[in-house]
């Protein structure tokens, strides 16, 4: 490496070599910088290509690796990952981005073959030398060149917009980009930027659907369901704009307001002398992880005068991918605090059932599949499965609840096998607060 740090006071003492070293090399790494790699990118045919594909890939939580090893160590893992790299004979640039991101470009190969030796190559990564226990894990986008229509430049926000589907914790992740990213991006961007006129508008409300004991079809609870009234104009149903939140991290945005709602409307009835039932919320996967999740609970629901028993948290199953450990801290805590707590979906992801007796929870809720399935089949697969939770959930002592039932057959069944409650539209679809008070009242002069 040449000798930058000397004292030097005008850029005529620095030789051609010293200057290209600055330009096109970075400091940690001695390895080839983002400029370098830029020029190839913008003038590949001048540089001997015709095609390629561009990867652009970051180390999952590198920090964690220098606060908990030192910078040394961190070091020494971006220098590993240059060599590597450097080292391929599929590659043919490549360089340090910045941080811990690296680009490369590559030859172009059926994206199975890509995928192929991408895995190969963060396999051999995939510890670190200075404590093999410590697994560390890529999150990795790919694009091709075919996939560039008019823009070349493009092609690194491509490869970009793949990365940004990684978003599971403990383990390697690869994505291609497609052309539908781009417009489901775009969706996602759109969606974002409507929501925050939404709530000022008044446009998003609070549906609710009831859940009913199916021994004597007393109510008992009842979900809350984000609606979106569009521009006063149209309902959009939560599946065309909760997942786009979700993947663009707004849909903490939704979950505070539907909690809120939820409170004020807790705090209404109980002072109009109803007697409440617990009301559900859903927690999206991104609230759960934010480190700011209790006080962030508790800054609303403290406001109102009203219990925490009669607020139940829904988690979903698919919460359980990430880090298992600290979603379980955060279960405990609300539930130290007096909330209930729900598993959604339950069935779908691939909780284990050991996850589940270590989990503090309140109640289960069966899946809609499984109830679908209900008295369908012949060898009665769903039927057996429903049973089988249900048994679980008595022998944990855990409240259980079948959604999407539909039909009276259904309910039978699950009645029959002890389901606890009922939700579905065999009952009630979701209805406005207003219809639901009804119900409630109801319930009271009964
Ligand atoms: P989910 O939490 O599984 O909610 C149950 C969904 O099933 C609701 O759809 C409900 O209307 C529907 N459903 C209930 N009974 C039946 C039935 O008998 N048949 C059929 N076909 N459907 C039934 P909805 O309200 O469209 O919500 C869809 C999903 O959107 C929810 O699934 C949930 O994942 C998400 N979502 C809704 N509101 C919120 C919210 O406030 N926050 C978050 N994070 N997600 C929400
Ligand atoms: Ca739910
Ligand atoms: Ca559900």
């Amino acid at each position: 490496m040449c000798e930058l740090f000397r004292k030097t006071t005008s850029i005529e003492e620095f030789s051609k070599q010293e200057l290209f070293q600055m330009a096109f090399f970075e400091t940690v790494t001695n390895y080839y910088n983002w400029n370098w790699l830029r020029e190839r990118l913008s003038f590949y045919e001048e540089f001997g290509l015709s095609d390629f594909a561009f990867v652009h890939f970051d180390i999952k939580d590198f920090k964690m690796v220098n606060e908990l090893y030192g910078h040394d160590v961190g070091d020494k893992l971006l220098r590993r990952v240059c060599r590597t790299m450097d080292a391929l004979e599929w590659a043919y640039f490549c360089c340090r981005c910045e941080n811990d991101n690296f680009a490369m470009m590559i030859r172009k190969m059926p994206d199975d073959e890509i995928q192929k030796k991408l895995e190969d190559m963060f396999d051999s990564l995939s510890v670190l030398e200075e404590d093999t226990q410590y697994p560390i894990y890529f999150r990795c986008g790919v694009a091709s060149i075919d996939n560039v229509s008019d823009y070349r430049a493009l092609i690194t926000d491509l490869a970009k917009m793949a990365q940004n589907l990684g978003v599971r914790a403990n383990t390697t992740e690869i994505f291609f980009y497609t052309n539908e990213m781009k417009d489901e991006q775009f969706k996602s961007k759109r969606i974002k930027k409507e929501l925050s006129k939404a709530i000022e508008n008044d446009e998003l409300m609070v549906y609710y659907q009831p859940k009913f004991n199916p021994v004597d079809n007393s109510l008992v609870g009842a979900e809350a369901l984000i609606r979106w009234n569009f521009k006063h104009e149209r309902m959009i149903p939560p599946c065309d704009f909760v997942p786009y939140l979700e993947k663009e991290g707004a849909i903490g945005r939704v979950d505070n307001f539907v909690l809120e709602q939820v409170c004020k409307n807790l705090e209404q009835w109980k002072k109009d002398g109803v007697k409440l039932v617990p009301i559900s919320v859903n927690m999206s996967r991104v609230q759960l992880y934010s480190p700011l999740i209790i006080q962030n609970i508790l800054s609303i629901v403290d406001k109102y005068d009203v219990e925490r028993e009669y607020i139940e948290f829904e988690l979903t199953e698919s919460l359980a991918y990430g880090d298992v450990d600290y979603m379980l801290s955060v279960m405990k805590q609300l539930r130290k605090l007096g909330f209930l707590l729900s598993i959604d979906d339950f069935g779908t992801g691939y909780s284990s059932l050991n996850l589940l007796s270590n989990m503090p929870l309140t109640t289960l809720k069966i899946d809609k599949s499984f109830v679908d399935g209900i008295g369908i089949y012949e060898d009665g697969r769903s039927d057996y499965i429903v049973k089988n939770i249900l048994d679980i959930t008595k022998h944990f002592q855990i409240y259980s609840v079948a959604e999407g039932v539909e039909t009276i057959e259904q309910k039978d069944l699950l009645l029959e096998w002890g389901c606890n409650s009922i939700q579905g539209y065999y009952y009630s679809k979701p209805v406005p607060e207003a219809d639901f008070l009804m119900l409630l009242k109801r319930q009271n002069s009964n």
